[in-house]
């Protein structure tokens, strides 16, 4: 490593990037192009010499920008929010530019020291229970992603409860949710050997505004359990990815407990907005809880990929994930005096994580990321109150957080013809490049989805977003 030449294209790339942020509103949100369009464009093999900076900065600009939809451009409403900051981001640099691979104590001590340190401040600030604080039996973990985390606790849970019943109980075991929690736990089922026929998805609809039922929770595991079966495992989600509905915790824990079922709560999006003490509420019942995660690159500042997982008892991760080769020991993993996090996720390898995050929380403090959240959410407030106001579209389900589920109506009450509306309204939407939304389906209804939560977003974004939509409504509701 040359630092000289560092410093050099290091400038020069925090330059290109500061220009980039500078003109981010001036591309199209949703990338332009077409499958394949990049082998046009790059030659089949790697040069056999080396390239000057200043070539691959054109490319940069010429070939690879056009390929990317801008998911830090204000206008981008799509899916959930992937949050970056400038402390964000020189924490990445800094992870980056030491480029440990901290999978055990020995392999970094401050890898794995700030990360259990930083997760213990974000525990507090969400106010989870002691028990999922690094001092007692349990703690957390940076993962990449929520699916990681979902997949690391099931088969936590998993192992907890074939060593309770025997390992042929495999076949016998049942895990719950509703038919709106995230597929990431189909995946994790997937990987953990559940028998696909024990995956209950509980239907929901817009009675409970697409949240579980606990009567039907109940009714699901006592059938279950009439029929031999085990029921191990219940995935609550706060926020889900549809429509952000809320599980109702407090009722499903009195189920969970009584059962002794693994009660694991995904709150990837909405964990965020309850460092608010108005939302605090929405994870009440987080103490009766295994296990608990959210996305710290969904909607606090901190760069992808930061999931935070927190569980109550870490033996029981260990003792699903932990192996101990030869290569690996040292004194302070076997005196047991420290936290190696390779026990605690699928891969050996692990990146410094942790630095980002720890950037965030002291550039910029408790207060301000609450009011970050808080502005977020009066932005959707406002979307939301823009749809109200024309009595072409409809809500179609509460806003809680920071999403709008909306649709446009045709003039006859003709589903089919409102779900072809809708796609092809969000279909002009993207396509003009001035905003870029996705959908969903919510009861056979083919729903727009708006999440705010890019931190560049102003109210003129909104408004230019709502004009785009109510022109692009116009015209198609004037053909049809
Ligand atoms: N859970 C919820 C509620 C989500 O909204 C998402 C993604 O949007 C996920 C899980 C999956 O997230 P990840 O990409 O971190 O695996």
């Amino acid at each position: 490593m040359d630092s000289e030449q560092l410093r050099e294209y290091g400038h020069k790339m925090v330059d290109f990037i500061a220009d980039y942020y500078k003109s981010i509103e001036n591309f199209p949100v949703l990338s332009q192009v077409q499958p394949g369009y990049l082998h046009e464009l790059i030659p089949d093999s790697a040069p056999i010499h080396p390239d000057s900076i200043q070539h691959v900065f054109d490319d940069i600009q010429n070939q690879i920008l056009p390929g990317v939809t801008h998911w830090q451009s204000p206008s981008f409403f799509a899916y959930y929010p992937a949050n970056s900051s400038i402390a964000g981001f020189i924490g990445e640099m800094l992870s980056s530019g030491l480029s440990i691979v901290g999978f055990s104590w020995i392999a970094s001590p401050a890898a794995t020291e700030l990360e259990s340190i930083v997760l213990d401040w974000l525990a507090k600030m969400l106010k989870l229970p002691q028990e999922f604080l690094s001092s007692g039996q349990g703690g957390g973990v940076i993962q990449g992603t929520a699916s990681e985390a979902v997949l690391v606790v099931l088969l936590a849970a998993r192992d907890k409860f074939l060593g309770k019943f025997g390992k042929n109980a495999l076949g016998k075991l049942v895990v719950y949710a509703s038919d709106q929690t995230h597929s990431a736990l189909q995946k994790a089922c997937q990987i953990g050997g559940i028998h696909p026929e024990n995956c209950r998805l509980l239907r929901t609809d817009s009675s409970t505004n697409y949240a579980i039922s606990p009567a039907a929770l109940s009714e699901a595991i006592s059938t279950d359990v009439a029929n031999g079966l085990i029921p191990f495992f219940l995935c609550a989600t706060v926020g889900t990815t549809s429509s952000t509905a809320v599980d109702p915790l407090t009722d499903l824990a009195k189920i969970t407990k009584s059962y002794g079922i693994w009660l694991h709560i995904d709150a990837a999006y909405a964990g965020s907005a309850c460092i608010c003490p108005e939302y605090r509420h929405y994870i009440d019942g987080v103490e009766e809880a295994d296990s608990f995660n959210m996305n710290a690159h969904k909607w606090l500042l901190t760069n992808f990929d930061c999931s935070a997982l927190w569980i109550k008892d870490r033996n029981a991760l260990i003792q699903s994930l932990s192996t101990n080769p030869e290569f690996l020991k040292n004194k302070a993993s076997q005196a047991n005096l420290v936290v190696d996090y390779k026990d605690w996720q699928i891969p050996l390898g692990r990146r410094f994580r942790s630095l980002k995050l720890w950037m965030v929380l002291r550039l910029y403090g408790l207060e301000n990321l609450q009011c970050y959240i808080r502005n977020h959410i009066n932005l959707a407030k406002h979307f939301e109150d823009l749809v109200v106001q024309d009595s072409r579209f409809e809500m179609v389900t509460p806003r809680i957080f920071s999403l709008v589920c909306f649709r446009v109506l045709p003039s006859s009450k003709d589903e089919g013809l409102a779900n072809k509306l809708n796609h092809e309204l969000l279909n002009a939407v993207n396509s003009s490049g001035k905003a870029f939304m996705s959908h969903t389906v919510l009861s056979g209804k083919y729903v727009l989805r708006l999440a705010v939560g890019a931190p560049l977003t102003e109210e003129r974004h909104v408004n230019l977003a709502w004009n785009v939509i109510q022109e692009k409504a116009s015209t198609l509701l004037s053909t049809t």
